[in-house]
Protein backbone atom coordinates (compact mmCIF):
# COMPACT_ATOMS: atom_id res chain seq x y z
CA UNK A 1 0.00 0.00 0.00
CA UNK A 2 1.39 3.67 -0.58
CA UNK A 3 1.24 6.45 1.92
CA UNK A 4 -1.18 8.67 1.22
CA UNK A 5 -0.36 11.96 0.30
CA UNK A 6 -2.54 13.95 2.21
CA UNK A 7 -5.26 13.12 4.96
CA UNK A 8 -8.57 13.62 4.77
CA UNK A 9 -9.79 16.92 7.56
CA UNK A 10 -11.08 15.21 9.70
CA UNK A 11 -7.88 13.19 11.15
CA UNK A 12 -5.60 16.39 9.95
CA UNK A 13 -7.96 18.41 12.61
CA UNK A 14 -7.57 22.07 12.57
CA UNK A 15 -5.38 24.45 13.49
CA UNK A 16 -5.40 25.66 17.14
CA UNK A 17 -4.24 29.22 17.70
CA UNK A 18 -4.13 31.36 20.65
CA UNK A 19 -3.40 35.00 19.42
CA UNK A 20 -4.62 38.12 17.30
CA UNK A 21 -1.39 37.61 15.42
CA UNK A 22 -1.81 34.06 14.71
CA UNK A 23 -5.56 34.16 14.04
CA UNK A 24 -4.69 36.92 11.73
CA UNK A 25 -2.11 34.64 9.79
CA UNK A 26 -4.58 31.19 9.52
CA UNK A 27 -7.23 33.66 7.69
CA UNK A 28 -5.11 35.01 5.24
CA UNK A 29 -6.88 33.81 1.61
CA UNK A 30 -10.08 32.43 3.85
CA UNK A 31 -12.38 32.88 1.53
CA UNK A 32 -15.92 33.26 2.96
CA UNK A 33 -15.57 32.84 7.01
CA UNK A 34 -17.90 31.30 9.45
CA UNK A 35 -17.71 31.71 13.18
CA UNK A 36 -19.39 29.67 15.68
CA UNK A 37 -18.34 31.37 19.48
CA UNK A 38 -18.64 28.61 22.04
CA UNK A 39 -17.09 28.34 25.40
CA UNK A 40 -15.95 24.73 25.25
CA UNK A 41 -16.84 21.34 26.54
CA UNK A 42 -18.13 20.67 23.18
CA UNK A 43 -21.55 18.84 22.65
CA UNK A 44 -23.81 17.46 20.30
CA UNK A 45 -25.73 21.03 20.22
CA UNK A 46 -22.45 22.63 19.41
CA UNK A 47 -21.72 20.64 16.98
CA UNK A 48 -24.94 21.34 14.35
CA UNK A 49 -23.84 24.75 15.01
CA UNK A 50 -20.55 23.65 13.47
CA UNK A 51 -22.11 21.77 10.43
CA UNK A 52 -24.43 24.98 9.77
CA UNK A 53 -21.54 26.79 9.80
CA UNK A 54 -19.43 24.07 7.29
CA UNK A 55 -22.35 24.19 5.00
CA UNK A 56 -22.07 27.74 4.46
CA UNK A 57 -18.55 29.02 4.16
CA UNK A 58 -15.41 27.99 2.76
CA UNK A 59 -13.40 28.25 6.33
CA UNK A 60 -15.20 27.50 9.62
CA UNK A 61 -13.56 29.58 12.79
CA UNK A 62 -14.58 27.93 16.47
CA UNK A 63 -13.70 30.13 19.29
CA UNK A 64 -13.17 28.21 22.60
CA UNK A 65 -13.05 31.07 25.31
CA UNK A 66 -14.97 30.38 28.87
CA UNK A 67 -15.54 34.59 29.21
CA UNK A 68 -14.72 35.80 32.63
CA UNK A 69 -16.73 39.07 31.96
CA UNK A 70 -20.44 37.15 31.19
CA UNK A 71 -19.96 35.66 34.67
CA UNK A 72 -20.79 36.90 37.57
CA UNK A 73 -19.10 36.96 41.22
CA UNK A 74 -21.07 33.65 42.72
CA UNK A 75 -21.41 31.79 39.20
CA UNK A 76 -19.44 28.67 38.28
CA UNK A 77 -17.05 30.52 36.15
CA UNK A 78 -13.94 28.22 38.45
CA UNK A 79 -15.96 25.20 38.11
CA UNK A 80 -17.11 25.39 33.80
CA UNK A 81 -15.30 22.65 32.34
CA UNK A 82 -12.40 23.27 30.33
CA UNK A 83 -11.68 20.37 27.83
CA UNK A 84 -9.71 21.88 24.86
CA UNK A 85 -8.30 18.56 23.48
CA UNK A 86 -11.08 17.03 23.63
CA UNK A 87 -12.69 19.64 21.85
CA UNK A 88 -9.99 19.75 19.65
CA UNK A 89 -11.19 16.89 18.47
CA UNK A 90 -15.02 17.06 17.84
CA UNK A 91 -13.80 20.57 15.68
CA UNK A 92 -11.33 17.71 13.90
CA UNK A 93 -14.90 15.67 13.09
CA UNK A 94 -16.88 18.13 12.03
CA UNK A 95 -14.11 19.87 9.51
CA UNK A 96 -13.69 22.55 11.37
CA UNK A 97 -10.77 24.68 9.64
CA UNK A 98 -9.46 26.80 12.85
CA UNK A 99 -9.53 27.04 16.38
CA UNK A 100 -9.17 30.21 18.34
CA UNK A 101 -8.33 29.59 22.07
CA UNK A 102 -7.29 33.12 23.38
CA UNK A 103 -6.07 32.95 26.93
CA UNK A 104 -8.28 35.72 28.89
CA UNK A 105 -5.23 37.97 28.89
CA UNK A 106 -5.48 37.91 25.43
CA UNK A 107 -8.49 38.56 25.19
CA UNK A 108 -8.61 40.95 28.62
CA UNK A 109 -4.52 42.60 28.16
CA UNK A 110 -6.01 45.49 30.68
CA UNK A 111 -9.32 46.20 32.22
CA UNK A 112 -12.47 46.30 29.87
CA UNK A 113 -13.05 50.05 30.34
CA UNK A 114 -15.48 49.80 27.01
CA UNK A 115 -17.90 47.71 26.71
CA UNK A 116 -21.25 47.18 24.73
CA UNK A 117 -24.47 47.09 26.46
CA UNK A 118 -27.37 45.69 25.30
CA UNK A 119 -30.04 48.43 27.08
CA UNK A 120 -33.51 47.40 28.11
CA UNK A 121 -33.43 43.86 26.57
CA UNK A 122 -30.63 43.08 27.90
CA UNK A 123 -32.06 43.53 31.52
CA UNK A 124 -35.17 41.03 31.18
CA UNK A 125 -35.09 37.24 32.33
CA UNK A 126 -31.61 36.43 31.73
CA UNK A 127 -30.14 39.58 32.38
CA UNK A 128 -32.53 40.38 35.65
CA UNK A 129 -31.06 36.97 36.82
CA UNK A 130 -27.70 37.70 35.88
CA UNK A 131 -26.71 41.06 35.94
CA UNK A 132 -23.97 42.35 33.59
CA UNK A 133 -24.38 39.06 32.04
CA UNK A 134 -25.35 40.73 28.85
CA UNK A 135 -22.89 43.16 29.04
CA UNK A 136 -20.16 40.54 29.17
CA UNK A 137 -21.74 38.58 26.28
CA UNK A 138 -21.67 41.52 23.89
CA UNK A 139 -18.55 42.95 24.83
CA UNK A 140 -16.86 39.49 24.16
CA UNK A 141 -18.78 38.98 20.97
CA UNK A 142 -17.87 42.18 19.47
CA UNK A 143 -14.50 41.37 20.20
CA UNK A 144 -14.44 38.06 18.26
CA UNK A 145 -16.16 39.63 15.44
CA UNK A 146 -13.73 42.44 15.06
CA UNK A 147 -11.19 39.80 16.00
CA UNK A 148 -12.36 36.98 13.07
CA UNK A 149 -14.02 39.10 10.55
CA UNK A 150 -16.70 36.71 9.69
CA UNK A 151 -19.06 37.09 6.72
CA UNK A 152 -21.56 34.93 9.11
CA UNK A 153 -22.01 34.06 12.81
CA UNK A 154 -23.71 30.98 14.18
CA UNK A 155 -25.42 31.22 17.40
CA UNK A 156 -28.08 28.49 18.79
CA UNK A 157 -31.54 29.33 19.67
CA UNK A 158 -31.24 27.38 22.75
CA UNK A 159 -30.27 30.53 24.28
CA UNK A 160 -32.70 32.98 22.49
CA UNK A 161 -32.31 36.04 24.21
CA UNK A 162 -28.85 36.05 23.62
CA UNK A 163 -29.52 35.23 19.80
CA UNK A 164 -31.97 37.90 20.19
CA UNK A 165 -29.47 40.90 21.76
CA UNK A 166 -26.47 39.90 19.02
CA UNK A 167 -28.82 39.96 16.34
CA UNK A 168 -30.01 43.28 17.60
CA UNK A 169 -26.19 44.58 18.27
CA UNK A 170 -25.16 44.16 14.75
CA UNK A 171 -28.56 45.80 13.60
CA UNK A 172 -28.21 49.13 16.16
CA UNK A 173 -24.19 49.00 15.22
CA UNK A 174 -24.19 48.02 11.74
CA UNK A 175 -21.50 45.05 11.96
CA UNK A 176 -21.08 43.39 8.48
CA UNK A 177 -22.03 40.32 9.69
CA UNK A 178 -24.77 37.79 8.97
CA UNK A 179 -26.42 36.60 11.78
CA UNK A 180 -27.37 32.76 11.72
CA UNK A 181 -29.93 30.97 13.94
CA UNK A 182 -28.99 27.16 14.97
CA UNK A 183 -32.23 25.00 15.80
CA UNK A 184 -32.19 23.79 19.77
CA UNK A 185 -30.22 20.24 19.56
CA UNK A 186 -31.57 17.86 22.58
CA UNK A 187 -30.61 14.89 24.21
CA UNK A 188 -33.32 11.82 23.33
CA UNK A 189 -35.20 12.53 26.26
CA UNK A 190 -35.89 16.08 25.73
CA UNK A 191 -32.93 17.66 28.22
CA UNK A 192 -31.65 20.50 25.78
CA UNK A 193 -27.89 19.31 25.57
CA UNK A 194 -25.57 21.72 27.43
CA UNK A 195 -21.79 22.13 29.02
CA UNK A 196 -23.71 22.68 32.20
CA UNK A 197 -25.39 19.04 31.89
CA UNK A 198 -22.48 17.29 33.38
CA UNK A 199 -23.16 18.88 36.85
CA UNK A 200 -26.36 16.85 36.93
CA UNK A 201 -26.66 13.60 39.08
CA UNK A 202 -28.92 11.16 37.61
CA UNK A 203 -32.27 12.18 40.07
CA UNK A 204 -31.14 16.34 39.20
CA UNK A 205 -31.43 15.06 35.52
CA UNK A 206 -34.60 13.24 35.85
CA UNK A 207 -36.18 16.36 37.63
CA UNK A 208 -34.53 18.77 35.24
CA UNK A 209 -36.51 17.18 32.54
CA UNK A 210 -39.40 18.51 33.58
CA UNK A 211 -38.06 21.64 31.97
CA UNK A 212 -38.43 20.28 28.12
CA UNK A 213 -41.91 18.97 29.56
CA UNK A 214 -43.47 21.96 30.80
CA UNK A 215 -42.25 23.74 27.04
CA UNK A 216 -43.94 20.98 25.32
CA UNK A 217 -47.00 21.63 27.79
CA UNK A 218 -47.10 25.12 27.07
CA UNK A 219 -46.61 24.71 22.78
CA UNK A 220 -49.20 22.03 22.83
CA UNK A 221 -52.03 24.40 24.04
CA UNK A 222 -50.91 27.27 21.51
CA UNK A 223 -54.50 27.17 20.22
CA UNK A 224 -56.20 28.15 23.21
CA UNK A 225 -54.19 31.47 23.43
CA UNK A 226 -51.20 32.64 25.38
CA UNK A 227 -52.81 33.29 28.60
CA UNK A 228 -53.27 28.94 28.35
CA UNK A 229 -49.74 28.39 27.05
CA UNK A 230 -48.43 30.26 29.90
CA UNK A 231 -50.54 28.30 32.24
CA UNK A 232 -49.91 24.73 31.00
CA UNK A 233 -46.48 25.22 31.46
CA UNK A 234 -46.55 26.79 34.88
CA UNK A 235 -48.91 23.49 35.92
CA UNK A 236 -46.13 21.30 35.22
CA UNK A 237 -43.32 23.14 36.85
CA UNK A 238 -45.64 23.62 39.50
CA UNK A 239 -45.30 20.26 40.00
CA UNK A 240 -41.97 19.73 39.20
CA UNK A 241 -41.63 22.40 42.35
CA UNK A 242 -42.29 19.54 44.80
CA UNK A 243 -40.39 16.56 43.01
CA UNK A 244 -37.03 15.67 44.81
CA UNK A 245 -35.19 16.67 44.14
CA UNK A 246 -37.12 20.15 43.61
CA UNK A 247 -37.11 21.98 40.22
CA UNK A 248 -36.47 25.96 41.68
CA UNK A 249 -38.06 27.99 38.51
CA UNK A 250 -36.62 31.52 38.07
CA UNK A 251 -38.72 32.71 35.28
CA UNK A 252 -41.12 31.26 32.75
CA UNK A 253 -41.91 33.98 30.16
CA UNK A 254 -43.86 34.43 26.53
CA UNK A 255 -42.02 36.54 24.73
CA UNK A 256 -41.81 38.54 21.55
CA UNK A 257 -38.79 36.78 19.75
CA UNK A 258 -37.28 39.77 18.74
CA UNK A 259 -37.45 42.50 22.10
CA UNK A 260 -38.06 39.60 24.01
CA UNK A 261 -40.82 41.54 26.36
CA UNK A 262 -43.91 39.85 27.28
CA UNK A 263 -46.65 39.62 24.33
CA UNK A 264 -50.15 40.79 25.04
CA UNK A 265 -52.78 38.71 25.63
CA UNK A 266 -53.99 39.19 22.99
CA UNK A 267 -51.31 37.97 20.61
CA UNK A 268 -51.16 36.22 17.45
CA UNK A 269 -47.87 35.00 15.54
CA UNK A 270 -44.30 33.70 16.71
CA UNK A 271 -43.65 34.29 20.70
CA UNK A 272 -40.80 32.09 22.62
CA UNK A 273 -41.71 30.42 25.31
CA UNK A 274 -38.42 30.49 27.94
CA UNK A 275 -38.00 29.20 31.21
CA UNK A 276 -34.97 29.33 34.28
CA UNK A 277 -34.71 27.19 37.28
CA UNK A 278 -32.41 25.84 39.40
CA UNK A 279 -31.84 22.22 39.92
CA UNK A 280 -29.30 21.35 42.65
CA UNK A 281 -26.36 23.62 42.22
CA UNK A 282 -27.21 23.92 38.48
CA UNK A 283 -29.07 26.27 36.70
CA UNK A 284 -30.68 25.91 33.73
CA UNK A 285 -32.58 27.58 30.80
CA UNK A 286 -34.41 26.21 27.51
CA UNK A 287 -37.40 27.68 25.56
CA UNK A 288 -39.33 26.50 22.46
CA UNK A 289 -40.82 28.69 19.73
CA UNK A 290 -44.75 28.78 19.63
CA UNK A 291 -47.04 29.85 17.09
CA UNK A 292 -50.09 31.73 18.12
CA UNK A 293 -52.97 31.92 16.10
CA UNK A 294 -56.10 32.74 18.00
CA UNK A 295 -55.45 35.03 21.11
P1 LIG B 1 -21.84 28.01 24.95
O1 LIG B 1 -20.58 27.24 24.73
O2 LIG B 1 -22.75 27.38 25.95
O3 LIG B 1 -21.59 29.48 25.17
O4 LIG B 1 -22.65 27.92 23.59
C1 LIG B 1 -22.06 28.29 22.36
C2 LIG B 1 -23.12 28.34 21.32
O5 LIG B 1 -23.75 27.07 21.21
C3 LIG B 1 -24.25 29.34 21.64
O6 LIG B 1 -24.61 30.02 20.45
C4 LIG B 1 -25.34 28.46 22.15
O7 LIG B 1 -26.64 29.00 21.96
C5 LIG B 1 -25.15 27.22 21.30
N1 LIG B 1 -25.75 26.05 21.95
C6 LIG B 1 -25.56 25.62 23.20
N2 LIG B 1 -26.34 24.55 23.47
C7 LIG B 1 -27.07 24.32 22.33
C8 LIG B 1 -28.06 23.36 21.95
N3 LIG B 1 -28.48 22.42 22.80
N4 LIG B 1 -28.58 23.44 20.72
C9 LIG B 1 -28.17 24.40 19.84
N5 LIG B 1 -27.22 25.32 20.13
C10 LIG B 1 -26.68 25.28 21.36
Amino acid sequence: MTEPTSQPASTVGPLVVHTAEELRRALADAGRVALVPTMGALHEGHRSLMRLARAQADTVVVSIFVNPLQFGPNEDFDRYPRTLDTDTGVCAQEGVDVVFAPTVNTMYPTEQMVTVQAGAMGDRLEGASRPGFFTGVLTVVSKLLHLVGPDLAVFGQKDAQQLAVVRRMVADLNLPVEIVGAPTLRDPDGLATSSRNVYLDADERASALALSRALNAGRDAAADGPEAVRAAAQGVLDEAAKAAPPVELDYLALVDPATFTDVPADFTGEAVLAVAARVGTTRLIDNVPVRLTRS
